[in-house]
């Protein structure tokens, strides 16, 4: 076992991810702050942690049942976002734990959010998430629905949306990157009250610099990071 060497891939990978993001933001954003979550699913904590000693700030959970076992072993420097389709009777497990659900993707949920945290005393910071391809695949919100869904949300007062999250079809055109900043800029503008916008999350291994390009101050990094993932 070289324990002490065994990660050195995850600093190399973490150090191109930095260049590349630090690359995208001054070509298409004047240079601003991209921020990169580590997607931890099938990652052992040693490898989390390790991510973190070399400057991971934010990780990013998608499984309820793979959160509990590993949460007590993680550092806990880094904020705990939620990443994954969350089910109403699992929310009371992770709401204690989470800096920012990035994953409401019905009124349903969040009403369940909002109950749990008006419980325990905590206003929730969460993002919608957006359908942008109209995948029956996919959770989230259809970009037809959105402002609606967000005047009501906006309604809920333990929990407080600061932004959009969307995971775009995969191979998706530069449009689809484009229609997603244009509905996340559309609902900037309306200066709806009680909501805080100022997260566009977009862009994963494979699709991160398109995604800056068309505006994502946050990117979710898995096996660009980690590597591939064995199912
Ligand atoms: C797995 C996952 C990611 C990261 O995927 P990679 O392609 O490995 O970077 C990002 N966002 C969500 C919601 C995910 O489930």
């Amino acid at each position: 076992m070289q324990m002490e060497t065994s990660f050195n891939y995850i600093e190399e990978n973490y150090k191109r991810i930095i260049y590349e993001v630090g690359d995208s933001a001054a070509k298409y954003q004047n240079g601003g702050k991209v921020d990169i979550i580590a997607v931890t699913k099938t990652v052992p904590a040693e490898a989390v942690n390790y991510a973190i000693s070399c400057g991971i700030d934010k990780i990013g959970e998608n499984r309820v049942q793979e959160f509990l076992s590993k949460k007590n072993s993680y550092d806990k420097r880094a904020e705990i976002h939620f990443i994954g389709h969350l089910q109403s009777n699992k929310v009371k497990y992770i709401i204690d734990d989470m800096d920012l659900i990035q994953s409401v993707d019905s009124i349903k949920i969040a009403k369940q959010i909002n109950k749990l945290s008006e419980r325990i005393g905590k206003i929730q910071d969460v993002l919608v998430e957006v359908n942008i391809g109209g995948e029956e695949s996919k959770y989230g919100i259809l970009p037809n629905m959105l402002k609606g869904v967000v005047l009501e949300l906006s309604n809920l007062h333990n929990i407080k949306i600061k932004g959009l999250m969307t995971i775009p079809p995969i191979d998706a055109s530069e449009e689809i990157f484009y229609k997603m900043q244009n509905l996340y800029i559309d609902i900037l503008e309306e200066n709806i009250d009680n909501i805080d916008m100022n997260i566009l999350s977009m862009g994963m291994s494979s699709d991160y610099q398109n995604a800056i390009k068309y505006g994502s101050n946050m990117i979710r990094i898995g096996s660009a990071l980690f590597g591939e993932r064995v199912y």
